[in-house]
């Protein structure tokens, strides 16, 4: 049996993070990947381009996540300026896009995954290994022993990058409830023909929960940073295990079209312009409030006739105009499960020690990256978690 200090279930970033840090104070770290290439997931991110972190400044950055005091020290152990350096050190530099989203120089995650690499010189690294038992004093799979462990096998969406459910039941660490997180929404209706349209910084909300940002539409629903976002507090607002059974959804979401004015200020604006403006189409008029290629849709679930000329519109078409701008709905029935990019739920965190990512349950177990209950909104968020996780587990790791 081949022995080693420190063994690394997972080469996603949180594993490979971790085995560079383990590496740095020893000399006997293998990373155990079971497939034949490390990173699939994180070749994906961004679209292929890899938004790696979030440049907000490090208390706001923490403020965007449910489980920041958990959080805190890692991200404070490794930091973006951290994180950073080690790509520009070997010559990749990065670009920042809007709301403090960074991306490397070059727009490839290929980038990213070979840098990584690169700082993998000392680690063994044993491909198309899948860990399926993991036996007391750290006996993996009948073939290798390690002293201590760290678990980074990630999450349960997008199976095809490696990842899986029964992932879980590695350990025997308690879990809290798994679900879909930053999940696109399956309406009720076709929308075939609005596929493609964007609307810009609307306000969407479920029940209680609301939030401003962009909605695309795709043939089977809602997706788009906006509605990505809003998916994790719909989701963790809906009792459902994926351990057990799948969700059971139906409900209703509604844009407000234009949040920046209030339905007395629109009712306003309508019976001066429709006075002013009486000769002028409705659907003409309404470019000065919508994108074009939504009027026709918008037209018809209220149920206008769009050539009508503004002067004829009585006061219950100019209400039920006012009533869908404020309040355009959608009736969900799904997740678009398939599309889930993390998971919601994981490794319970009351048994993780955040100082050092150990186990109170078992000693020498580690835990790094999406397998833990951790999730960020859409926009670096959730690398971040993996990265600084990551390092800090290999650290402790490495260090006891
Ligand atoms: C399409 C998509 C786009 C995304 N874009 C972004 C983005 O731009 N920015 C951002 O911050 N986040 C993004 N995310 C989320 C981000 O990719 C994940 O949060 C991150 O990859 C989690 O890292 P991880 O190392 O914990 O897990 P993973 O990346 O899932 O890595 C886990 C690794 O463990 C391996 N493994 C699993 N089980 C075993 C086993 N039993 N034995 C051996 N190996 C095993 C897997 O093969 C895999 O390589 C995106 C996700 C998706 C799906």
């Amino acid at each position: 049996m081949k022995e080693y200090e420190i063994a690394v279930v997972g080469g996603g970033p949180a594993g490979i993070m971790a085995a560079i840090a383990a590496s740095q104070n020893s000399s006997s770290v293998i990373l155990l990947e079971k497939n034949s290439r490390l990173g699939l997931k994180l070749l994906m991110t961004g679209g292929g381009r890899c938004n790696i972190t979030n440049l907000k400044p490090i208390k706001k950055l923490l403020n965007s996540y449910s489980q920041k005091n958990f959080l805190k020290h890692s991200f404070y152990t490794f930091t973006n300026e951290n994180l950073l350096s080690l790509f520009q050190d070997k010559g990749l530099n990065f670009i920042q896009e809007d709301d403090n989203r960074i991306f490397p120089e070059t727009e490839k995650s290929s980038d990213i995954l070979k840098v990584l690499t690169d700082y993998l010189k000392d680690v063994v690294i044993t491909y198309n290994f899948e860990v399926k038992s993991i036996k007391e004093g750290f006996v993996i799979n009948d073939e290798i022993r390690a002293d201590k462990i760290i678990i980074a096998t990630g999450g349960m969406t997008y199976p095809q990058t490696g990842c899986d459910i029964k992932n879980y039941a590695l350990t025997s660490h308690p879990l809290t409830d798994i679900k879909y997180g930053l999940v696109p929404l399956i309406t009720k209706r076709d929308l075939s023909e609005i596929a493609g349209i964007t609307l810009y910084d609307v306000v969407i909300s479920y029940k209680k929960s609301k939030i401003t940002g962009n909605v695309l539409f795709s043939h089977v629903g809602l997706t788009g940073p906006g509605v990505i976002n809003l998916s994790n507090e719909i989701s963790e607002s809906i009792s459902y295990n994926l351990l057990e059974n799948d969700p059971d959804i139906s409900f209703e979401i509604a844009i407000d079209l234009l949040p920046e004015l209030t339905r007395d200020q629109l009712a306003e604006r309508f019976t001066s312009d429709f006075q002013h403006k009486g000769k002028t189409m409705l659907k003409n008029y309404l470019k000065l409030f919508l994108t074009n290629n939504f009027i026709e849709f918008f037209l018809n679930e209220c149920d206008l006739d769009g050539e009508i000329q503004l002067s004829r519109i009585n006061r219950k078409s100019k209400n039920r105009l006012i009533e869908k701008l404020k309040r355009f709905t959608f009736e969900i029935t799904d997740f678009n499960a398939k599309l889930a990019k993390v998971t919601i739920g994981g490794i319970d965190l009351e048994n993780v020690n955040p100082k050092t990512m150990e186990s109170t349950l078992t000693p020498n177990l580690y835990f790094a990256g999406e397998v833990l209950d951790l999730h960020g909104p859409t926009g670096g968020y959730n690398l971040k978690i993996a990265f600084s996780t990551g390092y800090l587990a290999g650290m402790s790791a490495s260090e006891k």
